[in-house]
């Protein structure tokens, strides 16, 4: 197809060329995808921080963040293989409320900075007398979990929770699958449900992400946008929540339009991810997905960091 120039219609404006340079340059430097979900061994992830980085690779993404439950370890190793990607510092943290559990994402952090690994230290031992009440439910309903198991659980450095129960019921042959152990005993309406009650309030965590440097998603809000009132979301853009994470791959299309609708109305930047914790036959349901089967644009990296660390005064919404 022959463009206005080649057809002799108008001479080229020289003026417009150096705006064009610029909107093609920022355009550039925005491109490419990210997927700022997963979990790895450190948490209840199946995969090493190596091994997920090279299924990122493989899938292209421009960055990615591993966003273990309550933990940077990952992060504080600094031995993760330099691939290309910008790996963003992340975490998800785990928060009771009143219509349920809220996961709250923190992005961009300053892991050393303020009073932040302490308080990951208590959530982690929070963990451990979780466990230890979650194994006496489950011995009252009578299911015993493996000593070796638990003794093997509880010495590990990352953080630990409901999935890695999950795969020893299943490998000790209590039930089928993760739907039935989480429907059965570990679940909000399982028998052996035993909620975080960590000390940490939403509003607590959104602070404790900021405090680090970073900034914080609501991570797959659709069903708690369902339960709880809009107040609740606006109070936590209030305490400097940025973002919403509407691309998950736990959302109906109907969800993630809710979810967006939400995001537009209090002014939060849409995040998203796969969520990866393990491969398909270890991890079937599909609540989570592949590393990189759920991204969003780059752009969206790059509004976090700007947002990251200065809460409310920094360019959020005004309250
Ligand atoms: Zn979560
Ligand atoms: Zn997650």
């Amino acid at each position: 197809m022959a463009c206005a120039a080649a057809r002799g219609d108008q001479p080229p404006d020289s003026s417009l060329a150096a705006p064009r340079a610029k909107i093609g340059a920022v355009l550039s430097d925005l491109a490419g995808l990210a997927d700022l979900h997963m979990h790895s061994t450190a948490s209840d992830g199946m995969l090493e921080p190596a091994q997920l980085l090279e299924r990122g690779a493989l899938a292209g993404l421009r960055a990615m963040s591993i966003t273990d439950h309550d933990t940077v370890a990952v992060h504080l190793r600094g031995d993760l293989p330099a691939t290309g990607m910008e790996i963003v510092p992340g975490i998800e943290l785990s928060c009771d409320t009143e219509w349920g559990e809220l996961h709250l994402l923190g992005y961009h952090l300053d892991i050393h900075r303020g009073p932040f690994l302490e308080r990951l230290e208590a959530l982690r031992q929070n963990r451990l007398k979780r466990l230890d009440r979650m194994i006496d439910r489950l011995s009252a309903v009578g299911v015993k979990l493996d000593a070796a198991f638990v003794d093997d659980l509880r010495g590990r450095p990352g953080s630990i929770g409901r999935p890695h129960v999950a795969r020893e019921l299943i490998r000790s042959g209590a039930v089928a699958n993760f739907r039935e152990a989480f429907e059965r005993y570990l679940g909000r309406d399982g028998s052996a449900y035993i909620p975080h009650h960590n000390g940490l309030s939403p509003t607590d965590a959104v602070r404790l992400v900021a405090d680090a440097g970073g900034v914080s998603s609501a991570a797959h809000p659709a069903k708690l946008i369902e339960e709880a009132p809009e107040t609740f979301f606006d109070e936590l853009r209030r305490a400097g929540m940025a973002g919403l994470e509407t691309q998950h791959p736990s959302h109906s299309a109907n969800q993630v339009k809710n979810c967006r609708r939400l995001a537009v109305k209090l002014g939060l930047v849409e995040t998203g991810g796969s969520d990866f914790h393990a491969d398909a036959d270890v991890d079937p349901g599909g609540r989570h997905s592949g590393v990189g089967c759920m991204t969003v644009g780059y752009a969206v990296v790059a509004r976090l960091r700007d947002l990251a660390g200065g809460g409310v005064a920094c360019g959020r919404r005004a309250s």
